[in-house]
Protein backbone atom coordinates (compact mmCIF):
# COMPACT_ATOMS: atom_id res chain seq x y z
CA UNK A 1 0.00 0.00 0.00
CA UNK A 2 1.42 3.53 -1.05
CA UNK A 3 0.73 6.30 1.35
CA UNK A 4 0.50 8.38 -1.96
CA UNK A 5 0.05 8.23 -5.60
CA UNK A 6 0.36 11.15 -7.47
CA UNK A 7 -1.47 11.28 -11.14
CA UNK A 8 0.93 12.88 -13.95
CA UNK A 9 4.35 13.77 -13.87
CA UNK A 10 4.23 16.95 -15.42
CA UNK A 11 6.05 20.15 -13.55
CA UNK A 12 3.02 19.87 -10.96
CA UNK A 13 3.33 16.62 -10.65
CA UNK A 14 6.94 16.64 -10.34
CA UNK A 15 7.18 19.12 -7.91
CA UNK A 16 5.09 17.44 -5.48
CA UNK A 17 6.81 14.42 -5.86
CA UNK A 18 9.97 16.31 -4.56
CA UNK A 19 7.86 17.94 -1.76
CA UNK A 20 5.93 14.81 -1.10
CA UNK A 21 9.88 12.80 -0.96
CA UNK A 22 10.75 15.54 2.08
CA UNK A 23 8.64 13.11 4.34
CA UNK A 24 8.80 9.81 5.50
CA UNK A 25 5.51 8.77 2.60
CA UNK A 26 6.03 5.62 0.43
CA UNK A 27 5.18 7.36 -2.54
CA UNK A 28 4.62 6.92 -6.15
CA UNK A 29 3.70 8.69 -9.19
CA UNK A 30 1.85 7.03 -12.67
CA UNK A 31 2.20 8.68 -15.49
CA UNK A 32 0.17 7.37 -19.00
CA UNK A 33 3.43 9.01 -21.11
CA UNK A 34 6.04 7.09 -21.93
CA UNK A 35 8.62 9.37 -20.30
CA UNK A 36 8.18 11.77 -17.45
CA UNK A 37 7.47 15.90 -18.89
CA UNK A 38 4.81 13.83 -21.56
CA UNK A 39 2.32 16.92 -21.29
CA UNK A 40 1.77 20.86 -21.58
CA UNK A 41 4.99 21.19 -19.32
CA UNK A 42 6.97 19.64 -22.69
CA UNK A 43 6.34 22.62 -24.96
CA UNK A 44 5.67 26.26 -23.63
CA UNK A 45 7.26 29.64 -23.41
CA UNK A 46 9.64 28.62 -20.64
CA UNK A 47 9.28 31.93 -18.94
CA UNK A 48 9.43 32.26 -15.32
CA UNK A 49 7.13 34.89 -15.12
CA UNK A 50 7.32 37.88 -12.74
CA UNK A 51 4.09 38.15 -11.46
CA UNK A 52 2.86 41.63 -13.09
CA UNK A 53 0.44 40.65 -14.66
CA UNK A 54 -1.57 37.79 -12.59
CA UNK A 55 -4.78 39.45 -11.55
CA UNK A 56 -4.44 40.17 -7.76
CA UNK A 57 -5.73 38.35 -4.83
CA UNK A 58 -6.13 34.90 -7.56
CA UNK A 59 -4.31 31.69 -6.70
CA UNK A 60 -2.15 32.41 -9.93
CA UNK A 61 -1.14 35.62 -8.85
CA UNK A 62 -0.11 34.35 -5.42
CA UNK A 63 2.06 31.69 -6.55
CA UNK A 64 3.29 32.77 -9.35
CA UNK A 65 5.22 35.32 -6.95
CA UNK A 66 6.40 33.05 -4.98
CA UNK A 67 7.41 30.19 -7.47
CA UNK A 68 9.58 32.56 -9.22
CA UNK A 69 11.00 33.41 -5.88
CA UNK A 70 12.10 30.35 -5.41
CA UNK A 71 14.31 29.09 -9.15
CA UNK A 72 17.67 30.31 -7.88
CA UNK A 73 18.05 28.01 -4.88
CA UNK A 74 15.77 25.29 -6.43
CA UNK A 75 17.35 25.34 -10.11
CA UNK A 76 21.27 25.63 -8.53
CA UNK A 77 20.54 22.60 -6.39
CA UNK A 78 18.98 20.39 -9.60
CA UNK A 79 21.91 21.78 -11.49
CA UNK A 80 18.90 23.12 -14.04
CA UNK A 81 19.59 25.96 -16.90
CA UNK A 82 18.01 28.82 -15.24
CA UNK A 83 18.85 32.97 -15.81
CA UNK A 84 16.63 36.37 -14.95
CA UNK A 85 17.28 38.07 -18.27
CA UNK A 86 13.83 40.22 -17.23
CA UNK A 87 10.79 41.28 -18.99
CA UNK A 88 10.10 44.23 -21.44
CA UNK A 89 6.37 44.99 -22.15
CA UNK A 90 6.62 47.66 -24.88
CA UNK A 91 4.40 50.12 -25.81
CA UNK A 92 3.61 52.10 -29.51
CA UNK A 93 0.67 54.57 -28.57
CA UNK A 94 -1.17 55.49 -25.56
CA UNK A 95 -3.77 53.29 -24.62
CA UNK A 96 -0.64 50.48 -24.60
CA UNK A 97 1.15 53.13 -22.10
CA UNK A 98 -2.35 52.75 -20.33
CA UNK A 99 -2.19 49.58 -20.10
CA UNK A 100 1.39 49.45 -19.33
CA UNK A 101 0.72 51.79 -16.29
CA UNK A 102 -2.40 49.22 -15.27
CA UNK A 103 -0.02 46.45 -14.99
CA UNK A 104 2.53 48.17 -12.85
CA UNK A 105 -0.38 48.95 -10.49
CA UNK A 106 -1.31 45.20 -10.43
CA UNK A 107 2.31 44.85 -9.94
CA UNK A 108 2.68 46.79 -6.99
CA UNK A 109 -0.67 44.84 -6.03
CA UNK A 110 0.99 41.41 -6.44
CA UNK A 111 4.54 42.72 -4.57
CA UNK A 112 6.53 41.95 -7.54
CA UNK A 113 9.44 43.36 -6.71
CA UNK A 114 11.25 45.70 -9.06
CA UNK A 115 9.12 46.55 -11.60
CA UNK A 116 9.06 49.74 -13.53
CA UNK A 117 7.13 51.89 -16.07
CA UNK A 118 9.80 53.52 -18.40
CA UNK A 119 9.84 56.24 -20.60
CA UNK A 120 11.93 55.44 -24.27
CA UNK A 121 15.62 56.73 -22.53
CA UNK A 122 14.78 54.39 -19.58
CA UNK A 123 13.90 51.03 -21.73
CA UNK A 124 17.23 52.15 -23.77
CA UNK A 125 19.25 52.13 -21.09
CA UNK A 126 18.10 48.35 -20.65
CA UNK A 127 18.47 47.20 -24.18
CA UNK A 128 20.62 49.41 -26.25
CA UNK A 129 17.92 49.89 -29.30
CA UNK A 130 13.78 49.72 -30.27
CA UNK A 131 12.67 50.84 -33.33
CA UNK A 132 11.29 54.79 -33.44
CA UNK A 133 7.81 53.91 -32.43
CA UNK A 134 8.51 52.57 -29.27
CA UNK A 135 7.74 55.50 -26.58
CA UNK A 136 8.25 53.08 -23.05
CA UNK A 137 7.13 50.12 -21.66
CA UNK A 138 7.40 48.03 -18.67
CA UNK A 139 10.57 46.24 -17.15
CA UNK A 140 10.25 43.45 -14.30
CA UNK A 141 13.55 42.33 -13.31
CA UNK A 142 12.77 39.13 -11.93
CA UNK A 143 11.02 37.52 -15.26
CA UNK A 144 13.50 34.80 -16.50
CA UNK A 145 13.83 31.81 -18.44
CA UNK A 146 14.20 27.92 -17.92
CA UNK A 147 14.63 24.92 -19.60
CA UNK A 148 10.91 23.56 -18.76
CA UNK A 149 11.56 19.70 -19.68
CA UNK A 150 15.18 19.82 -17.95
CA UNK A 151 13.41 20.94 -14.65
CA UNK A 152 10.59 18.31 -14.64
CA UNK A 153 12.73 15.68 -15.39
CA UNK A 154 15.34 17.11 -12.64
CA UNK A 155 12.48 16.83 -10.22
CA UNK A 156 11.64 13.34 -10.73
CA UNK A 157 14.95 11.89 -10.93
CA UNK A 158 15.90 13.92 -7.68
CA UNK A 159 12.30 12.27 -6.12
CA UNK A 160 13.48 8.72 -7.41
CA UNK A 161 17.10 9.09 -5.48
CA UNK A 162 14.53 9.82 -2.49
CA UNK A 163 12.96 6.80 -3.20
CA UNK A 164 9.61 7.43 -5.01
CA UNK A 165 8.27 4.79 -7.41
CA UNK A 166 7.27 5.87 -11.01
CA UNK A 167 4.86 4.20 -13.46
CA UNK A 168 5.38 5.30 -16.89
CA UNK A 169 3.08 3.98 -19.81
CA UNK A 170 -0.03 3.53 -17.06
CA UNK A 171 -2.98 5.55 -17.61
CA UNK A 172 -5.63 5.73 -14.49
CA UNK A 173 -8.87 5.03 -15.47
CA UNK A 174 -10.54 4.40 -12.35
CA UNK A 175 -10.58 5.90 -8.67
CA UNK A 176 -12.75 3.98 -5.89
CA UNK A 177 -12.73 5.55 -2.49
CA UNK A 178 -12.16 2.82 0.23
CA UNK A 179 -11.93 2.81 3.89
CA UNK A 180 -8.48 2.99 4.28
CA UNK A 181 -7.98 5.71 1.11
CA UNK A 182 -8.47 5.16 -2.52
CA UNK A 183 -8.07 1.98 -5.10
CA UNK A 184 -6.58 3.46 -7.83
CA UNK A 185 -6.79 1.52 -11.59
CA UNK A 186 -4.57 1.13 -14.52
CA UNK A 187 -4.49 -1.18 -17.33
CA UNK A 188 -1.30 -3.33 -16.07
CA UNK A 189 -1.69 -2.66 -12.05
CA UNK A 190 -3.70 -1.61 -9.54
CA UNK A 191 -2.62 0.23 -6.75
CA UNK A 192 -4.00 1.01 -2.67
CA UNK A 193 -3.10 4.35 -1.76
CA UNK A 194 -4.17 6.60 1.67
CA UNK A 195 -3.96 10.09 -0.58
CA UNK A 196 -4.30 10.53 -4.35
CA UNK A 197 -2.78 13.79 -6.05
CA UNK A 198 -4.65 14.97 -9.13
CA UNK A 199 -2.10 16.54 -11.73
CA UNK A 200 -3.27 15.19 -15.34
CA UNK A 201 -2.81 18.50 -16.91
CA UNK A 202 -5.25 18.59 -19.38
CA UNK A 203 -6.83 15.40 -17.86
CA UNK A 204 -7.39 16.83 -14.04
CA UNK A 205 -10.83 17.16 -14.52
CA UNK A 206 -11.63 13.71 -15.30
CA UNK A 207 -9.71 12.68 -12.52
CA UNK A 208 -11.24 14.79 -10.30
CA UNK A 209 -14.71 14.19 -11.35
CA UNK A 210 -14.58 9.96 -10.48
CA UNK A 211 -14.26 10.68 -7.14
CA UNK A 212 -15.70 14.33 -6.29
CA UNK A 213 -19.26 15.85 -6.88
CA UNK A 214 -17.42 18.96 -7.17
CA UNK A 215 -17.58 18.99 -10.93
CA UNK A 216 -14.80 20.92 -12.68
CA UNK A 217 -13.85 21.32 -16.40
CA UNK A 218 -11.12 21.96 -17.90
CA UNK A 219 -10.88 23.10 -21.44
CA UNK A 220 -7.28 22.68 -23.97
CA UNK A 221 -6.38 26.06 -24.36
CA UNK A 222 -3.66 25.30 -27.41
CA UNK A 223 -0.54 28.37 -27.81
CA UNK A 224 2.21 27.49 -30.47
CA UNK A 225 5.58 28.94 -30.93
CA UNK A 226 8.43 28.94 -33.61
CA UNK A 227 11.75 28.44 -32.50
CA UNK A 228 14.80 30.61 -34.38
CA UNK A 229 18.16 29.27 -35.27
CA UNK A 230 21.19 29.94 -31.98
CA UNK A 231 22.75 32.19 -35.00
CA UNK A 232 20.74 34.99 -33.66
CA UNK A 233 20.87 34.40 -29.94
CA UNK A 234 23.66 37.70 -29.30
CA UNK A 235 20.76 39.71 -30.52
CA UNK A 236 18.18 38.66 -28.25
CA UNK A 237 18.56 39.01 -24.36
CA UNK A 238 15.39 40.50 -22.30
CA UNK A 239 12.25 38.71 -23.21
CA UNK A 240 10.06 41.06 -24.82
CA UNK A 241 6.95 41.45 -25.67
CA UNK A 242 4.29 44.48 -26.79
CA UNK A 243 1.43 44.56 -24.51
CA UNK A 244 -1.64 41.73 -25.14
CA UNK A 245 -4.44 44.80 -26.41
CA UNK A 246 -5.46 43.65 -29.52
CA UNK A 247 -3.09 40.40 -30.58
CA UNK A 248 -4.01 37.09 -31.51
CA UNK A 249 -5.38 35.12 -28.69
CA UNK A 250 -8.38 37.55 -27.83
CA UNK A 251 -6.99 38.20 -24.34
CA UNK A 252 -5.90 35.10 -23.22
CA UNK A 253 -2.31 35.57 -23.67
CA UNK A 254 0.70 37.63 -21.86
CA UNK A 255 1.32 38.93 -25.95
CA UNK A 256 3.58 37.70 -28.77
CA UNK A 257 6.87 37.50 -27.32
CA UNK A 258 10.48 37.05 -28.30
CA UNK A 259 12.23 34.71 -25.77
CA UNK A 260 16.09 33.80 -25.63
CA UNK A 261 16.22 29.95 -24.33
CA UNK A 262 18.94 28.83 -22.30
CA UNK A 263 20.05 26.60 -25.00
CA UNK A 264 20.60 29.57 -26.80
CA UNK A 265 17.63 29.51 -29.48
CA UNK A 266 15.46 32.16 -29.82
CA UNK A 267 11.38 31.34 -28.81
CA UNK A 268 8.24 33.08 -30.78
CA UNK A 269 4.93 32.92 -29.31
CA UNK A 270 2.30 32.42 -28.63
CA UNK A 271 -1.67 32.82 -29.48
CA UNK A 272 -4.34 31.12 -27.32
CA UNK A 273 -7.15 29.06 -28.86
CA UNK A 274 -9.50 26.75 -27.35
CA UNK A 275 -9.46 23.23 -28.87
CA UNK A 276 -11.53 20.02 -28.01
CA UNK A 277 -8.98 17.11 -28.28
CA UNK A 278 -7.20 17.46 -24.96
CA UNK A 279 -4.38 15.71 -26.56
CA UNK A 280 -3.35 17.09 -29.48
CA UNK A 281 -0.45 19.43 -29.66
CA UNK A 282 0.33 19.68 -33.14
CA UNK A 283 1.14 22.53 -35.02
CA UNK A 284 -0.89 24.54 -37.38
CA UNK A 285 -1.01 26.20 -40.40
CA UNK A 286 -3.27 28.98 -39.03
CA UNK A 287 -1.57 28.88 -35.71
CA UNK A 288 2.01 29.44 -37.32
CA UNK A 289 0.64 32.23 -39.73
CA UNK A 290 -0.45 34.10 -36.56
CA UNK A 291 2.60 34.03 -35.53
CA UNK A 292 4.98 34.73 -38.69
CA UNK A 293 2.82 37.64 -39.80
CA UNK A 294 2.54 39.15 -36.08
CA UNK A 295 6.62 39.29 -36.37
CA UNK A 296 6.61 40.30 -40.09
CA UNK A 297 4.40 43.27 -38.91
CA UNK A 298 6.05 44.18 -35.90
CA UNK A 299 9.88 43.44 -35.85
CA UNK A 300 10.92 46.48 -36.22
CA UNK A 301 10.12 47.43 -32.83
CA UNK A 302 12.67 44.94 -31.35
CA UNK A 303 16.22 45.56 -30.37
CA UNK A 304 16.88 42.83 -32.50
CA UNK A 305 15.70 44.37 -35.56
CA UNK A 306 19.16 47.14 -35.58
CA UNK A 307 21.03 44.17 -36.64
CA UNK A 308 18.29 41.58 -38.52
CA UNK A 309 16.18 44.52 -39.79
CA UNK A 310 13.44 41.79 -41.16
CA UNK A 311 11.64 38.93 -39.55
CA UNK A 312 14.35 36.02 -40.59
CA UNK A 313 11.83 33.72 -41.77
CA UNK A 314 14.84 31.53 -42.73
CA UNK A 315 16.15 31.01 -39.42
CA UNK A 316 12.94 28.83 -38.47
CA UNK A 317 14.42 25.67 -37.37
CA UNK A 318 11.28 23.73 -35.88
CA UNK A 319 7.72 24.57 -34.56
CA UNK A 320 5.58 23.73 -31.58
CA UNK A 321 2.29 23.21 -29.84
CA UNK A 322 1.08 23.02 -26.06
CA UNK A 323 -2.28 23.01 -24.56
CA UNK A 324 -3.28 24.91 -21.57
CA UNK A 325 -5.17 23.50 -18.92
CA UNK A 326 -7.74 25.81 -18.45
CA UNK A 327 -10.13 25.72 -15.58
CA UNK A 328 -13.68 27.57 -16.06
CA UNK A 329 -12.59 29.08 -12.82
CA UNK A 330 -10.32 30.88 -14.89
CA UNK A 331 -7.33 30.16 -11.73
CA UNK A 332 -5.98 27.28 -10.21
CA UNK A 333 -7.62 24.61 -8.46
CA UNK A 334 -5.59 23.19 -5.37
CA UNK A 335 -5.75 22.19 -1.96
CA UNK A 336 -8.05 19.07 -0.63
CA UNK A 337 -11.08 18.35 -2.17
CA UNK A 338 -13.95 19.78 0.39
CA UNK A 339 -15.99 16.28 -0.20
CA UNK A 340 -13.33 13.90 -0.61
CA UNK A 341 -10.86 13.67 2.30
CA UNK A 342 -7.52 12.64 1.41
CA UNK A 343 -7.78 14.04 -2.89
CA UNK A 344 -5.98 16.70 -3.46
CA UNK A 345 -6.03 18.87 -6.64
CA UNK A 346 -3.02 20.57 -8.38
CA UNK A 347 -5.60 21.24 -11.14
CA UNK A 348 -6.38 24.21 -14.28
CA UNK A 349 -2.47 24.58 -13.87
CA UNK A 350 -2.80 27.30 -17.23
CA UNK A 351 0.38 29.92 -17.36
CA UNK A 352 1.79 30.65 -15.11
CA UNK A 353 1.71 26.87 -13.79
CA UNK A 354 5.38 26.46 -14.85
CA UNK A 355 6.29 29.05 -12.81
CA UNK A 356 3.89 28.53 -9.78
CA UNK A 357 4.04 25.16 -9.36
CA UNK A 358 6.94 24.72 -7.27
CA UNK A 359 5.49 27.00 -4.80
CA UNK A 360 1.46 25.45 -4.78
CA UNK A 361 3.23 22.23 -4.50
CA UNK A 362 5.07 23.38 -1.20
CA UNK A 363 1.82 24.72 -0.14
CA UNK A 364 -0.33 21.87 -1.00
CA UNK A 365 2.43 19.39 0.69
CA UNK A 366 2.80 21.49 3.92
CA UNK A 367 -1.23 21.89 4.71
CA UNK A 368 -1.43 18.07 3.93
CA UNK A 369 1.93 17.24 6.47
CA UNK A 370 0.00 19.66 8.83
CA UNK A 371 -3.50 17.81 8.85
CA UNK A 372 -2.46 14.52 8.64
CA UNK A 373 0.64 14.60 11.21
CA UNK A 374 3.25 13.43 8.62
CA UNK A 375 6.68 13.31 9.91
CA UNK A 376 9.42 14.73 8.25
CA UNK A 377 12.44 12.54 6.26
CA UNK A 378 15.92 13.51 7.53
CA UNK A 379 17.42 11.81 4.70
CA UNK A 380 16.32 13.32 1.53
CA UNK A 381 18.86 14.84 -0.27
CA UNK A 382 17.69 17.36 -2.44
CA UNK A 383 20.98 18.45 -4.31
CA UNK A 384 21.24 16.35 -7.64
CA UNK A 385 24.27 14.93 -8.64
CA UNK A 386 25.13 16.02 -12.14
CA UNK A 387 27.47 14.70 -15.15
CA UNK A 388 28.41 17.56 -17.00
CA UNK A 389 27.60 16.81 -20.81
CA UNK A 390 30.15 16.99 -23.37
CA UNK A 391 28.92 20.74 -25.02
CA UNK A 392 29.38 22.09 -21.64
CA UNK A 393 33.06 20.91 -21.12
CA UNK A 394 35.86 23.08 -21.69
CA UNK A 395 38.89 21.89 -23.88
CA UNK A 396 40.55 20.46 -21.10
CA UNK A 397 37.52 18.77 -19.88
CA UNK A 398 37.10 17.47 -22.76
CA UNK A 399 40.22 16.40 -23.81
CA UNK A 400 40.74 14.71 -20.57
CA UNK A 401 37.18 12.94 -20.48
CA UNK A 402 37.87 11.76 -24.22
CA UNK A 403 41.15 10.42 -22.48
CA UNK A 404 39.16 8.05 -19.77
CA UNK A 405 35.80 7.41 -22.55
CA UNK A 406 36.70 6.74 -25.81
CA UNK A 407 32.75 7.19 -26.36
CA UNK A 408 33.08 11.06 -25.49
CA UNK A 409 35.03 11.45 -29.06
CA UNK A 410 32.12 10.16 -31.24
CA UNK A 411 29.67 13.20 -31.90
CA UNK A 412 26.66 11.83 -32.75
CA UNK A 413 24.31 15.16 -33.04
CA UNK A 414 26.68 18.03 -34.87
CA UNK A 415 24.82 20.53 -34.44
CA UNK A 416 24.42 20.31 -30.83
CA UNK A 417 27.62 18.77 -29.91
CA UNK A 418 26.17 15.47 -28.17
CA UNK A 419 28.42 12.37 -27.95
CA UNK A 420 27.87 8.78 -27.80
CA UNK A 421 28.72 8.70 -24.04
CA UNK A 422 26.44 11.69 -23.28
CA UNK A 423 23.63 9.59 -24.75
CA UNK A 424 24.81 6.12 -23.05
CA UNK A 425 24.72 8.37 -19.53
CA UNK A 426 21.15 9.73 -20.54
CA UNK A 427 20.10 6.08 -21.28
CA UNK A 428 21.28 4.62 -18.03
CA UNK A 429 20.59 7.59 -15.62
CA UNK A 430 17.39 7.38 -12.86
CA UNK A 431 14.63 7.54 -15.03
CA UNK A 432 16.62 6.83 -17.86
CA UNK A 433 15.67 7.20 -21.56
CA UNK A 434 13.99 4.80 -23.73
CA UNK A 435 12.96 6.34 -26.44
CA UNK A 436 13.88 9.07 -29.51
CA UNK A 437 12.22 11.67 -27.82
CA UNK A 438 13.35 11.15 -24.23
CA UNK A 439 17.38 10.67 -25.32
CA UNK A 440 16.84 14.26 -27.01
CA UNK A 441 14.83 15.86 -24.22
CA UNK A 442 17.93 14.73 -21.92
CA UNK A 443 20.55 15.64 -24.17
CA UNK A 444 19.66 17.94 -26.95
CA UNK A 445 20.21 15.22 -29.85
CA UNK A 446 18.56 16.53 -32.61
CA UNK A 447 17.01 19.80 -31.54
CA UNK A 448 19.59 21.69 -33.32
CA UNK A 449 19.15 22.95 -37.25
CA UNK A 450 18.83 20.14 -38.70
CA UNK A 451 16.79 18.66 -36.45
CA UNK A 452 17.58 15.17 -35.89
CA UNK A 453 18.31 14.62 -39.57
CA UNK A 454 21.68 12.91 -38.86
CA UNK A 455 21.17 12.04 -35.25
CA UNK A 456 18.42 10.40 -34.83
CA UNK A 457 19.06 6.83 -36.65
CA UNK A 458 22.22 6.85 -34.77
CA UNK A 459 20.41 7.44 -31.02
CA UNK A 460 18.09 4.77 -32.54
CA UNK A 461 20.91 2.75 -32.99
CA UNK A 462 22.91 3.26 -29.33
CA UNK A 463 18.89 2.85 -27.64
CA UNK A 464 18.72 -0.83 -29.19
CA UNK A 465 22.18 -1.56 -28.00
CA UNK A 466 21.90 -0.27 -24.58
CA UNK A 467 18.61 -1.36 -23.91
CA UNK A 468 19.18 -4.70 -25.61
CA UNK A 469 16.19 -4.91 -27.82
CA UNK A 470 15.76 -5.31 -31.57
CA UNK A 471 15.70 -1.49 -33.54
CA UNK A 472 12.65 -2.17 -34.80
CA UNK A 473 11.46 -2.10 -30.92
CA UNK A 474 13.08 1.44 -30.50
CA UNK A 475 10.35 4.27 -30.63
CA UNK A 476 10.03 7.67 -31.58
CA UNK A 477 7.95 8.34 -28.15
CA UNK A 478 6.58 5.00 -27.07
CA UNK A 479 3.60 2.86 -28.17
CA UNK A 480 2.78 2.77 -31.85
CA UNK A 481 5.47 5.33 -33.10
CA UNK A 482 8.45 2.87 -34.00
CA UNK A 483 10.74 4.09 -36.35
CA UNK A 484 12.01 0.85 -38.19
CA UNK A 485 10.64 -1.98 -39.78
CA UNK A 486 10.98 -5.41 -40.44
CA UNK A 487 12.05 -5.56 -43.93
CA UNK A 488 9.68 -7.13 -46.41
CA UNK A 489 9.91 -9.39 -48.68
CA UNK A 490 10.02 -7.86 -52.61
CA UNK A 491 7.11 -8.66 -54.82
CA UNK A 492 9.91 -10.19 -56.85
CA UNK A 493 10.97 -12.62 -53.94
CA UNK A 494 7.48 -13.21 -53.74
CA UNK A 495 7.08 -14.05 -57.49
CA UNK A 496 10.15 -16.41 -57.51
CA UNK A 497 9.30 -18.55 -54.59
C1 LIG B 1 1.56 27.58 -25.08
C2 LIG B 1 1.85 27.61 -23.62
C3 LIG B 1 2.78 28.51 -23.11
C4 LIG B 1 3.04 28.55 -21.75
N1 LIG B 1 4.02 29.37 -21.27
C5 LIG B 1 4.31 29.38 -19.96
C6 LIG B 1 5.36 30.18 -19.47
O1 LIG B 1 6.10 30.79 -20.23
N2 LIG B 1 5.55 30.24 -18.13
C7 LIG B 1 4.77 29.56 -17.26
O2 LIG B 1 4.97 29.70 -16.06
N3 LIG B 1 3.79 28.73 -17.69
C8 LIG B 1 3.56 28.62 -19.02
N4 LIG B 1 2.60 27.79 -19.49
C9 LIG B 1 1.84 26.98 -18.55
C10 LIG B 1 2.59 25.71 -18.12
O3 LIG B 1 3.21 25.09 -19.22
C11 LIG B 1 1.60 24.78 -17.45
O4 LIG B 1 0.99 25.49 -16.42
C12 LIG B 1 2.23 23.54 -16.86
O5 LIG B 1 3.12 22.94 -17.77
C13 LIG B 1 1.16 22.54 -16.44
O6 LIG B 1 1.81 21.46 -15.86
P1 LIG B 1 1.00 20.20 -15.31
O7 LIG B 1 2.00 19.32 -14.70
O8 LIG B 1 -0.13 20.66 -14.49
O9 LIG B 1 0.39 19.52 -16.63
P2 LIG B 1 1.14 18.59 -17.70
O10 LIG B 1 2.52 19.02 -17.95
O11 LIG B 1 0.23 18.49 -18.87
O12 LIG B 1 1.23 17.19 -16.98
C14 LIG B 1 0.12 16.37 -16.81
C15 LIG B 1 0.57 14.93 -16.96
O13 LIG B 1 -0.48 14.07 -16.59
C16 LIG B 1 -0.47 12.95 -17.44
N5 LIG B 1 -1.81 12.35 -17.40
C17 LIG B 1 -2.97 12.88 -17.85
N6 LIG B 1 -4.00 12.04 -17.62
C18 LIG B 1 -3.48 10.95 -17.00
C19 LIG B 1 -4.03 9.73 -16.51
N7 LIG B 1 -5.34 9.46 -16.62
N8 LIG B 1 -3.20 8.83 -15.94
C20 LIG B 1 -1.86 9.06 -15.83
N9 LIG B 1 -1.29 10.20 -16.30
C21 LIG B 1 -2.08 11.15 -16.86
C22 LIG B 1 -0.09 13.54 -18.79
O14 LIG B 1 0.45 12.56 -19.68
C23 LIG B 1 0.94 14.59 -18.40
O15 LIG B 1 2.26 14.09 -18.45
C24 LIG B 1 2.33 27.70 -20.86
C25 LIG B 1 1.42 26.76 -21.39
C26 LIG B 1 1.22 26.70 -22.75
C27 LIG B 1 0.31 25.66 -23.31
Amino acid sequence: MYDAIIIGAGISGASLAFELAKYKLHIAVIEKGSDVCAGTSRGNSATVHSGHDAAYGTNKAIYNVLGNAMFDTLCSDLKVPFFRNGTIIFAINDADMEEVRRLKHNADLNRVPGVEVLDREGLLKIENYFGPEVIGGLYAPTGGMVCPYSLVIALCEQAYRNHVDFFLNSKVERIQKTKSGFFVTTPKKNFETKFVFNCAGTHADEINNLVSSNKITITPRKGEHIILDKKLSPYVRTTISQTPLNLPGGGHTKGMGIMPSVDKTIILGCGAHDVTDKDDTATTSIGLEEITSYFEKNWRHLPISEKIPKFPRNMIINAFGGLRPHATTDDFIIGESEDVKGFFNMAGIESPGLTAAPAIAQKIVQEAADKYHIEKNDFFVSIRDYEKPFREMDEDERRQAVMNNKEYGEIVCRCELVTKADIIAAIHAPLGASTVNAVKMRTRAGMGRCQGGFCSPVVAKILAEELGIDLTEVTQSGEGSNIFFPKTESLSQRNSE
